[in-house]
């Protein structure tokens, strides 16, 4: 069993980068993965405290070829790589000032929200969970699922639609670092048709795709089948993890992945075939 998604303090996660190997550990892992959003700042710390196999990743937010919002998983990244530090300044300078923006758009509604009381509850890179976070503490909204649809999903008036990478970018960028790029979740959204994840695909493919996510906690056992097809029509490795970030998710274990409810877990082999893809180029 292992697990190739999972986020730290260092981004929006609640495990602190150090602890994730023990705890992947004590779930009876034998591997697992660092991928926090557009930030290696855990890496270092997660890599020290190895005690089962540790794979050194991160999570690109990136453009898709129609500007949809994507999220790329590059693992086995050397995370001193020049090219992938700067481009993870850039990100962090259009993610500070998307998070402005939303704030004051947010604060005009009426509602009483400090960029402080944020980056209070951040070790790290700073998301819109963190902004989710104080406006549950303070009352204005009833949970996650209510702040994003009310102050900050794609839907809510409040939102802002943060500068992001070109996917060719994002892809380039994992490369030179020696990473693996991975579609993160591809199918997890129910608006994302098997021919858009097609065509999508094609694209990502032509700019050096080089594997998928299947196993994902939000893949219907369909899904996560239309995604193993394509991944062996176009050649590509198959990825996947919890997407731990805490909370209700556990590292390593995916919800009611069979159709009797039982949770999934993400196969040894598939990390297996990734070091031989790598060591094959
Ligand atoms: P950001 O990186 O600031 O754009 O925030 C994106 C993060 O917000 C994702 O990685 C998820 O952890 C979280 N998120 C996105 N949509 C939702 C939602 N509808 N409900 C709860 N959390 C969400
Ligand atoms: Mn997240
Ligand atoms: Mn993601
Ligand atoms: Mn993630």
């Amino acid at each position: 069993m292992i697990d190739l998604h999972c986020h730290t303090t260092a981004s929006d996660g609640v495990t602190p980068p150090g602890e994730l190997p023990r705890l992947a550990e004590s779930q009876g892992l034998s591997a697992v993965a660092i991928t926090d959003h557009d930030t290696i700042d855990g890496v270092q710390d997660f890599l020290d405290a190895a005690c089962i196999d540790v794979i050194p990743g991160i999570e690109l937010s990136a453009q898709g070829p129609n500007g949809e919002n994507i999220h790329l998983v590059g693992l086995f990244i050397d995370h001193t790589a020049a090219p992938l530090l700067e481009t993870l300044e850039t990100l962090r300078r259009w993610r500070d000032e998307r998070n402005m923006r939303l704030l004051r758009n947010i604060i005009d509604t009426g509602v009483d929200i400090t960029f402080e009381e944020v980056s209070a509850l951040s070790d790290g890179v700073i998301g819109r969970p963190h902004i989710a976070d104080v406006l549950i503490n303070k009352g204005y909204c009833k949970d996650s699922q209510d702040a994003f649809r009310r102050y900050l999903g794609e839907r809510a008036p409040t939102y802002v639609q943060k500068e992001a990478l070109p996917y060719g970018k994002a892809i380039e960028v994992i490369h030179a670092s020696g990473g693996l790029a991975i579609w993160a979740h591809p199918m997890a959204r129910t608006s994302m048709t098997n021919t858009k994840f097609k065509k999508i695909l094609a694209d990502f493919v032509a700019a050096g795709l080089d594997g998928v996510e299947a196993y994902y906690p939000e893949h219907t056992i369909t899904r996560r089948m239309t995604v193993e097809h394509e991944a062996e029509v176009n050649g590509l490795l198959v990825s996947g993890g919890s997407d731990y970030h805490g909370g209700s998710r556990h590292v390593g274990v995916l919800p009611g992945g069979f159709s009797n409810g039982a949770p999934l877990c993400v196969p040894d082999e598939l990390l297996e075939r990734m070091k031989r893809r790598i060591k094959a180029r």
